[in-house]
């Protein structure tokens, strides 16, 4: 379970902005991932918890400096694996320690077995 990530008042309307400006699938406050034929409102902007894996993985890393005042470096991310935030070194890191660890005996294994010819 992803930790809820909330935002004091100025991020708050930072991410609103940020939200109608760059977001891709927001069309005049409508979310166009969540509409059914109807039109859905943007959660991202009625809430000050972070809580679009849209806006936080594709739209907010855009905005390094908004990026960076939220999760506090501008690097930190939800790990792929568990979705807790960390704080990696590097842009290109997608796990935390722990799960790092663990994906990479899962890729060594599913490599020894592909070695093996065993799917
Ligand atoms: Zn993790």
């Amino acid at each position: 379970m992803a930790e809820i990530i909330r935002m004091n008042h100025e991020q708050a309307s930072a991410v609103y902005e940020c939200v109608h400006r760059h977001c891709a699938n927001c069309v005049d406050g409508n979310c166009l991932l969540l509409d059914d034929g109807d039109f859905v409102p943007c959660p991202q902007l009625i809430t000050r918890s972070l809580l679009c894996r849209y806006f936080i993985n594709a739209v907010l890393p855009g905005d390094r400096q908004l990026y960076g005042d939220i999760f506090g470096s501008p690097y930190a991310r939800p790990c792929r694996e568990c979705g807790k935030i960390f704080h990696p070194k590097s842009d290109k890191a997608k796990y935390c320690d722990k799960c790092r660890a663990i994906v990479r005996r899962r890729q060594t294994r599913n490599r020894m077995r592909q070695q093996r010819g065993i799917m």
